[in-house]
Formats: C-alpha cells, sequence, structure tokens
C-alpha cells in the first residue's frame, strides 16, 4: 500500500485510538510531547562572546546527573538571551542567537596549543604546561622592563614588559579582579573589549 502523508495521519490517529482502548493511559506519554526540551536542564548564565555589547546568554546543559536527566554526559541543548539582563533583556542580535554553532563547531579548539620559533605546526600542550610558560614569558618580560623610577628621580614602579587586553565576556567582577591583578603586578596598559 502506497503511504501518503494523509493515510500517515490517519493510521497514527487511529493507532492511538486502539492503544487508548486497550487501557493504556496515553496522557503522560501527551504531556511528555509537550514538554519543552528544556524543561529538565540545567541554566548556566554567560555571556554572548562577539561583540562588546556584551549580552547575557543562558545556557541550557542536559546530563548532570540530575534525577530525570536525559543522561549522565552533559550536553549543550540551547542558548538564549537572558531576560534578566540589563543589557538585552532576553534578545540577542542574529550572530549571538547562533552561538550555539560556535559552542559544538567540530572546529573548535579546546586544549593550547604551542607552535615553537620556526615551526609549521601547532603541537597540542596541557594547560599546566600553557600556564607555566604564560608565567614564565610574563616574569621575563616584567624583569626585562620594569621601570621602578622616572627621569626626575620618582618612584613608578611601572611595569612596561607586557599590557592586558579584556574580552567581551569579562564580567565587571571579573574584570575588577583581573584590574587589582594587573596593577599589582605594575601593568599600566590595561583595555577591555565590552567595559561592562
Ligand atoms: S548578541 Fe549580538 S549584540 Fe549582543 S553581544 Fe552578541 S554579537 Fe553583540
Amino acid at each position: 500500500m502506497k503511504v501518503t502523508r494523509r493515510t500517515f495521519i490517519q493510521g497514527g490517529v487511529v493507532g492511538a485510538a486502539a492503544l487508548a482502548g486497550l487501557g493504556f493511559d496515553l496522557a503522560p506519554a501527551q504531556a511528555m510531547i509537550k514538554d519543552l526540551k528544556i524543561s529538565r536542564a540545567s541554566e548556566v548564565r554567560s555571556v554572548c562572546p562577539y561583540c562588546a555589547v556584551g549580552c547575557s546568554m543562558i545556557a541550557y546543559v542536559g546530563g548532570q546527573g540530575k534525577t530525570q536527566s536525559f543522561n549522565t554526559t552533559p550536553h549543550l541543548i540551547h542558548i538564549e538571551g537572558d531576560p534578566d539582563s540589563p543589557v538585552n533583556g532576553g534578545s540577542l542580535c542574529p550572530k549571538g542567537a547562533a552561538t550555539m554553532q560556535l559552542a559544538l563547531s567540530s572546529d573548535r579548539i579546546e586544549h593550547p596549543r604551542y607552535r615553537a620559533p620556526g615551526a609549521n605546526e601547532w603541537t597540542r600542550i596541557s594547560w599546566d604546561e600553557a600556564l607555566d610558560r604564560l608565567a614564565r614569558l610574563m616574569k621575563d618580560a616584567r624583569d626585562e622592563r620594569f621601570v621602578a623610577t622616572d627621569a626626575d628621580g620618582n618612584t613608578v614602579n611601572r611595569n612596561e614588559g607586557f599590557a592586558w587586553g579584556g574580552g567581551a565576556t569579562i564580567t565587571n567582577e571579573e574584570g575588577y579582579l583581573v584590574t587589582k591583578f594587573m596593577r599589582a603586578l605594575g601593568v599600566v596598559g590595561l583595555e577591555q573589549q565590552a567595559r561592562l
């Protein structure tokens, strides 16, 4: 028999009626169908990674080991604007609304990589190696370019070895902490994309 759209729907209706006739209670199944896919997910607040507007987002993560979780592996289900944010009031521009594509992209680099001087290939390194190298380079650059006094003999304790540039996802609180840390290192060149 050729199955058309009409016969397929008719078959489904007849099948559901038959199940109900046999004493099966279809109400829980029907209620389940109406459930939103985010209904059992955990909400994680985040900030759009793209531009200086710094719109707030809610990322819905399933599989966090909670009761009735989809499974035991955390996985991103959905991202939307945060309605409680005074910045964007729940809205996102088309670019921000497509952030799921960035988060789940197979091209996304999730581990630190290092390209040695003269090499043409990147090597994957551990986070410990990356942080050790970062700390080493920061220390060396600070020692090399530290200015204790200016030309008039005034104490300035200025670190001219490196500057700091923050991205759009840095929040007020993180910006405050980073600024304190950088000032403690004597850094005078501080800038942040979002300026939240
Ligand atoms: S949602 Fe759009 S406007 Fe908002 S921060 Fe992201 S890119 Fe910028």
